[in-house]
């Protein structure tokens, strides 16, 4: 039996969770679910985003399935999402992009991995005013962040049977920052022969990703470059309701979707919850459930292909819980 933390989150973060719950539930695994607050959810409740009885859960638990966080732009309180990347340290941003069978795309057979580095750059969120008509944000980059995720990249290339490395960036104008990763991601390319390695100059990637993504294979980059590519990268497969995404550190891990709170759903069960059912499945694959994972994985493309339960964000009528069913009765 496993203990996993909970965080059903805001907007559709309630309703996803509790599809993907159903769904994890339906294929076998015998899971405790800690069901915790946190966000906006938890200002009323506790007067903090962030309580002490959710880290306390993810710490004695050590794996969170969780649902998106309000971040208000501009004011407010700063986001909760990056505050537990780098409390917890989970230093591993891990976002998935695959093609599904049935789902409509111009591409048909895309299958790539963003690895982001995910406790630093500009989600430090370093930045201040400069008098009242300037403001300045840093940039920060170290030499041991970029070392881990470089280094987690190429062996995660190597234990996943994938062929190329490619490194984002843009040293070329970031010259110190950028360059110290770009720098850091060729030294450690020279302890992987057998893999393929490249660089890309992060507009030239975004580019790349749209006329020809079937060429590229293991993504690693800096947090803000991988916080917007994630979201192209989403596009081509379907969009938001279909990214699923892992926060892992050394000792624990966070499994969440790419979207955020989509408060334009919220509330009306009409979200879909694939993202939050697929980072489940990661997480069921991180614990070493990988029958129960599979069998979801295939659950989901039957339902898919069939075409006849499909939320509205892939062109049907659905509402959440019902593709959840759909989804948990073919298992
Ligand atoms: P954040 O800044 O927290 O990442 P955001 O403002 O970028 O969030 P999202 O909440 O990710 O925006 O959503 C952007 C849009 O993507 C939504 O308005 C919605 O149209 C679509 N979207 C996101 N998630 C889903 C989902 N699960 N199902 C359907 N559509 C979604």
């Amino acid at each position: 039996m496993y203990d996993v933390t909970l965080i059903p989150g805001d907007g559709i973060g309630p309703e996803v969770a509790a599809a993907a719950r159903l769904v994890i539930d339906a294929a076998g695994v015998n899971i405790c679910w800690e069901v915790r607050q946190a966000g906006e959810a938890a200002i009323k409740e506790y007067g903090s985003p962030l309580p002490g009885a959710v880290m306390d859960s993810i710490n004695r638990n050590k794996v969170a399935l969780k649902g998106p966080l309000t971040t208000p732009v501009g004011a407010g309180y700063r986001s909760v999402n990056v505050a537990l990347r780098r409390t917890l340290d989970l230093y591993i941003n891990l976002r998935p992009i695959q093609s599904y069978k049935g789902i409509k795309s111009i591409y048909q057979d895309i299958d790539l991995v963003i690895i982001r580095e995910n406790t630093e750059d500009f989600h430090t969120g370093i930045e201040h005013m400069v008098g009242e008509d300037a403001a300045e944000s840093i940039k920060v980059i170290t030499r041991k962040a970029c070392e881990r995720i470089i280094r987690y990249a190429f062996e995660y290339a190597k234990k996943n049977g994938r062929k190329k490395v490619t490194a984002v960036h843009k040293a070329d104008i970031m010259k110190c920052t950028d360059g110290l990763f770009l720098e850091t991601a060729r030294l450690a390319a020279a302890d992987y022969p057998e893999l393929e390695f490249e660089d890309r100059i992060v507009d030239n990637m975004a580019m790349q990703l749209v006329r020809k993504p079937e060429e590229y294979d293991v993504l690693v980059m800096p947090n803000m470059y991988g916080d917007i590519l994630s979201d192209l990268c989403a596009g081509l497969v379907g969009g938001l309701g279909v990214a699923p995404g892992a926060n892992i550190g050394d000792k624990l891990a966070i499994f969440e979707p790419v979207h955020g709170t989509a408060p334009k759903y919220a509330g009306k069960n009409a979200a879909n919850p694939t993202a939050m059912i697929l980072s489940g499945v990661l997480m069921l694959e991180y614990l070493g459930e990988f029958e129960a994972a599979i069998k979801i994985r295939e659950a989901l493309e039957k339902v898919f292909v069939e075409g006849k339960v499909r939320t509205k964000d892939l062109g049907g009528t659905a509402s959440t819980s019902e593709f959840a069913e759909a989804v948990a009765a073919k298992i």
